[in-house]
This record gives structure tokens, C-alpha cells and sequence, in this order.
């Protein structure tokens, strides 16, 4: 360093130091940095990590601004020299970053290839990540090229989760869905839309470095850095991602390391308005990690993909067997949308045992078939009879559009399949009356209490209307 630029950096400590709050921050902060140059008012700063130079960016770049100003003039421009840790101990490799406030300088010695194991291209896209004298590289994004949005069925349980992911798509980093925190209970399209969102983004952007990880493979990279001691090439090697997909972030609790450099990813990424996506099986609020974490997990949009109706799992049902080219039955596809009401992971399973049961032994798919092989199955995962499936036994019975039971009317057949349904649904299910009257038809819980009074009254009055109930509760009962 000569004496000069020892002089002005000094300088500048001082008014840094009378600035800061604590002592701490300026411990922390400033007494790592080394002044190398001063040349035509630019001041090259080295700091010791691309972290370093972000955080400073981010926290105290008014400041070194103003102070740069006072003590070089107004023409000041600042640089950083980064220095980062190769497994050539001796030879450092160091690379020049302008300052957000600064102008663009000459390219450095080529850093080499980052983590974990990018293939070399020297076209095309110009990620603004990559530093000047990094080589292009590409990372294999990692996607389900199955989980696209064209098989992701949407419901009323992924509507603005499905509509945010469009748009992120359309224009990742710049909405206000940054981050997105997709969240479930198991089995319900996290890793699937998560994926979609990636696949999207790489059909609208070509260029565009997206990269899906599991939480847990992010650990282990993570780890495997610091035992390599290459840390540094580990958070370069995340801040040339356009689209970040983290999955089932819950995996960082109690890892308070992988935590902490999530964080710096986090935060580096989000300040060059990248965008972050990461899901979970619980709210951010309910991921017990750190305060900081949480906080910004927040700063996006978090929604919970909700199991889906009747309506949205025959969907999903169609489309997979489409997507498959086969053909089956619709009482079949209904039996299973209505039977398996756990999460969309038992479904596919159920759907693939049947297919597969029914190509073995050169059968057709038929209901018979579907009941004799799902019902092992559906044994297992099914945990009561559904709200839905008692309306449409009611509805099948009388042959009424199950449809009709939310429906205002009070034609006599409908408010019989209505009454029957809220009678039975608070007899077989544990759902509270207010839930049974929300389900047939928007009532409130005195309605349900009027229904079953009434169901009860016909019943020990009309012997053919007994009979009914008795047919029906038969019917329920075969599950
Ligand atoms: P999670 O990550 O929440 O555990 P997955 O994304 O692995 O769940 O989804 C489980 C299964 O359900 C996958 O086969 C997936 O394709 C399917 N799936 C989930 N949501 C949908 C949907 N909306 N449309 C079609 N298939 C879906
Ligand atoms: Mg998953």
C-alpha cells in the first residue's frame, strides 16, 4: 500500500468509525478492508469475501460514499478486489467488482470453475452474476421436465399459488412474489409447482440460470465446501442463479451453519432482485428458524396448497391417465377421486396399482376391479367417509345432480337429498355442524339441527323413506 492511499483510507476510518453505532460494526466491518490503490479517484478496496462486498454494499454504501466524497472529492468512484480462496493456497485469485456507485473496470485473472460441477459454454446469456473474468458457465437447472405447469391441475387449492407462479415466470425477480414460499402437508404439488415455476421460466427465458435443489442436497454441498475449505466458491457459485428453487427448507432446522449461509445466498440474490422460491410443510411463521430467516421468508408471497375438492382431484385423475394414454371408466375415476382424499401422493399411487394391476392380468378397468384392488389400498390411507362422498351416495341414490345441493333451490327432491346429506354427514363424519351446513349449500348449524329433525321425524313416520336411509347407510358403510 503506499503511503497516499494509506493516508485517505485512514482518513476515511475515522469518519467511518464516528458514524457507526458501535465499535463492533467498525470491527467487524471495516478494519478487515484493505485500502491497494488510489488511481484517477478510484479507490480499490479488498475485502475478504463477495459476501463482504455485498454486505457493505447493502448496509454502508451511503456512508462510504459521503466519505469518499469528503475526503477524494466528488469525482470518487470505489472498487473492490475480492479475495477468494482457491485450492492453490499460495496463489490467491483476486477479481475486481465496481461498487453499485462506480464504473465498470478491466477484467481480472479468470476465476475457476465454480461449485459444485458447471459444464463450460462461452455464449450466449450474460448473467449479470457472472464477475467480471468468471467464465460463462451453465448449471444444469435440475427439473422434473414432468413436473410442468401443463400437468399441474388447478384447483381452488392452488389458484394464486399457481397464478402467482406465472407471473414470477413472466418476469422472475421483478414481481412482488419474491420470495415465493409454497407450503403443505405432504403429498399436495410443492416440489411439482415448485418445478413448473422453473420450467416455465427456462421456456421464457432460454438463457436464464434456474437451479432446483433439495434443502438437504444444499446442506451436504454446503458441508462438503467447508470441508474442501472452498466456502467462498460455494456462495459464488449461488450468486450467478437467476431463479433459486430451495425445497422443503424445514430440512435447515437446527442446522444453524447451513441456516447462516442460506441467509447470505438469501439476501445477495433478493439484492440483485433474483428470484428465490422455497417450500416447506409449514408456514414460514411455524419454521423454527431464526428470527432474520423467518422475517424475510416473509418479505414475498406464502400460501399453503390446500388438499383439493372432488371436483379438481377428478381432474387431476383425467390428467394423468391422458398423460399416460389410457382410457377408464368414469365411475372408476370417481371411486378413486372420492375414496382417496388424503393427498395427491396416494392418489398417483392408487391410479399406478390399478393401471398396472389391470395390464398384468389382462383386465379391463372396471369399478369391480377398481374396488377389489384400490380397497387395500384405500383401507390404509382412508380416514372417514367425506361430507362429499355422502352427498353424491345421497345424490346417485335419488338421481339428483349433486351439484343441486348447494344450489338456493328448495324444490322438494333437492331439500330431501339435502336433508338426507346434512342428516348423515353429522352421523358419520366428525365435522362440526357449521362446516356440514357450509358444505351443503352455505347453511348455518341451526340448519343442519333443523335437517336432522326432520330426517329423523319422516323416518319413524314413512317406511319407504326409512328403507332409503337404510339402503344408503348401506352403501357407506361398504367402504
Ligand atoms: P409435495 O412436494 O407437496 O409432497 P408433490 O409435488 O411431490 O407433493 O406431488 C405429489 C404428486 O401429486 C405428484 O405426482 C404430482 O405430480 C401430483 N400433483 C400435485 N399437485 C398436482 C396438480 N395440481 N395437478 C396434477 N398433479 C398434481
Ligand atoms: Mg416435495
Amino acid at each position: 500500500m503506499n503511503k497516499e492511499v494509506e493516508k485517505v483510507w485512514e482518513k476515511c476510518l475515522t469518519i467511518i468509525k464516528d458514524n457507526l453505532l458501535h465499535e463492533q460494526l467498525f470491527k467487524t466491518w471495516f478494519l478487515p478492508i484493505k485500502a491497494l490503490s488510489l488511481e484517477n479517484n478510484v479507490l480499490t478496496l479488498q475485502v475478504p469475501t463477495h459476501f463482504f462486498c455485498e454486505y457493505l454494499e447493502e448496509h454502508y454504501l451511503d456512508l462510504l460514499i459521503k466519505t469518499l466524497r469528503r475526503v477524494i472529492g466528488q469525482n470518487a468512484c470505489l472498487q473492490y478486489t475480492i479475495l477468494v480462496d482457491t485450492s492453490i493456497k499460495d496463489n490467491p485469485i483476486s477479481t475486481v467488482l465496481p461498487s453499485t456507485s462506480g464504473k465498470l473496470t478491466k477484467n481480472n485473472k479468470p476465476v475457476h470453475a465454480p461449485f459444485p460441477i458447471p459444464t463450460h459454454s462461452n455464449e450466449g446469456y450474460q448473467n449479470p452474476f457472472t464477475i467480471p473474468g468468471i467464465q460463462k458457465i451453465t448449471i444444469p437447472s435440475n427439473l422434473n421436465e414432468n413436473y410442468s405447469f401443463e400437468n399441474f391441475v388447478e384447483g381452488d387449492c392452488n389458484r394464486l399459488l399457481r397464478s402467482a407462479g406465472y407471473a414470477i415466470a413472466k418476469k422472475p425477480g421483478l414481481t412482488s412474489f419474491n420470495p415465493l414460499f409454497i407450503y403443505s402437508a405432504v403429498g399436495l404439488g410443492k416440489t411439482h409447482l415448485a418445478n413448473a415455476i422453473g420450467l416455465e421460466t427456462k421456456k421464457n427465458f432460454p438463457n436464464s440460470t434456474v437451479l432446483y435443489i433439495s434443502a438437504e442436497q444444499f446442506m451436504q454441498q454446503f458441508i462438503e465446501s467447508v470441508n474442501n475449505q472452498d466456502v467462498n466458491q460455494f456462495l459464488l457459485f449461488y450468486q450467478m442463479v437467476d431463479v433459486l428453487i430451495i425445497d422443503d427448507i424445514q430440512f435447515f432446522i437446527g442446522k444453524k451453519g447451513t441456516e447462516d449461509i442460506f441467509f447470505n445466498i438469501f439476501n445477495s440474490l433478493h439484492n440483485k432482485r433474483k428470484q428465490i422460491i422455497v417450500t416447506s410443510d409449514r408456514s414460514p411463521a411455524d419454521l423454527n428458524l431464526t428470527d432474520r430467516v423467518v422475517s424475510r421468508l416473509k418479505w414475498g408471497l406464502s400460501d399453503e396448497l390446500k388438499i383439493p375438492d372432488v371436483a379438481t382431484r377428478i381432474a387431476i385423475i383425467k390428467q394423468k391417465i391422458r398423460q399416460d394414454g389410457i382410457s377408464m371408466p368414469e365411475d372408476v375415476i370417481e371411486y378413486l377421486a372420492y375414496h382417496i382424499n388424503t393427498n395427491l401422493r396416494d392418489l398417483s399411487g392408487a391410479l399406478i396399482s390399478l393401471i398396472a394391476q389391470s395390464s398384468l392380468n389382462h383386465k379391463d378397468i372396471t369399478l369391480a376391479l377398481a374396488r377389489q384392488i384400490i380397497d387395500s389400498i384405500v383401507k390404509n390411507v382412508r380416514q372417514e367417509v367425506t361430507i362429499d362422498y355422502i352427498q353424491k351416495t345421497v345424490c346417485d341414490y335419488f338421481h339428483v345432480d349433486v351439484n343441486k345441493i348447494s344450489t338456493a333451490s328448495r324444490k322438494s327432491e333437492i331439500v330431501r337429498v339435502r336433508h338426507i346429506s346434512m342428516y348423515l354427514a353429522s352421523k358419520f363424519t366428525k365435522h362440526s355442524l357449521a362446516t356440514i351446513g357450509a358444505k351443503c349449500g352455505n347453511r348455518d348449524h341451526s340448519s343442519v339441527i333443523h335437517a336432522c329433525k326432520q330426517v329423523n321425524n319422516l323416518a319413524s313416520i314413512d317406511r319407504k323413506y326409512k328403507m332409503c336411509l337404510e339402503d344408503i347407510e348401506k352403501e357407506l358403510s361398504k367402504l
